[in-house]
């Protein structure tokens, strides 16, 4: 099916830390006219109010329980979906180390993804999305035509991140996002995969688009 049951179209873009996926997304929903949808802010948020709560990320029990009884509202927003949760949207806290550290667990435990890829479903009722993420093409989107999985080699993916100023054990979190029970993050079987090491986002962006008019992709 090539539409959501409202008649929109979803571009999942998926891929491991650093391998360029937001940057390509942004661009390619601005390019389009769709809304860009980041489902790694929205785990990223879950981690955030987890740790303020006081809940450790690796007690599985304990983070269902308080995303079970937290408030979490998402909306479009320019230039990205927004999270809110309890009221609070923690957008400057998302790259916190401790945030970093945190995410794969908290991202692992099955009713923190069964909430958010409800909240992620429903955003794409409401207008065309690219949204990027581990496991768009795979669990949330399946039925979409319109994959895309973005890697880059390990050295690349290093050098933009510490390029970023920031200290994030991406080995760590691929190796836990890759081998979790739960949605891990594979390529999807009909899923087209771009390397991104050597390109410029501009032209990663460029044959995804070719890539869509040959889909059929007006
Ligand atoms: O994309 P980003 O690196 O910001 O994602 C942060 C973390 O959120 C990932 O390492 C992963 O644990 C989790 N995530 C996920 N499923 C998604 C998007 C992100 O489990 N669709």
């Amino acid at each position: 099916m090539n539409r959501t049951a409202a008649g929109h179209r979803v571009i999942a873009i998926d891929g491991p830390a650093a391998s360029g996926k937001s940057s390509v997304a942004r661009a390619l929903a601005q390019r389009l006219g769709f809304a860009y949808v980041n489902s790694g802010a929205m785990y990223r948020a879950v981690t955030w109010h987890v740790l303020q709560r006081g809940v450790d990320p690796h007690d599985a029990n304990a983070v269902a329980q308080l995303v079970e009884h937290s408030s979490i509202t998402c909306r479009l927003g320019e230039p990205e979906s927004e999270i809110a949760i309890d009221g609070v949207n923690p957008a400057e806290h998302l790259r916190d180390d401790r945030v970093n550290d945190g995410v794969s667990f908290v991202s692992s435990v099955p009713r923190v993804r069964e909430i958010l890829v409800a909240k992620m479903r429903g955003l794409a009722e409401e207008i065309d999305v690219v949204i990027e993420g581990r496991d768009i093409g795979s669990v949330v989107f399946p039925d979409t035509p319109f994959k895309f999985y973005i890697d880059a080699s390990p050295e690349v993916r290093s050098q933009r991140r510490a390029a970023q100023g920031q200290r994030d054990q991406i080995a760590v979190r691929d190796r836990a996002d890759s081998s979790r029970v739960v949605s891990p993050l594979v390529v999807a079987k009909d899923a087209e995969v771009i390397d991104s090491s050597n390109v410029t986002i501009d032209q990663v962006v460029d044959q995804i688009v070719a890539s869509l008019r040959a889909k059929g992709f007006r």
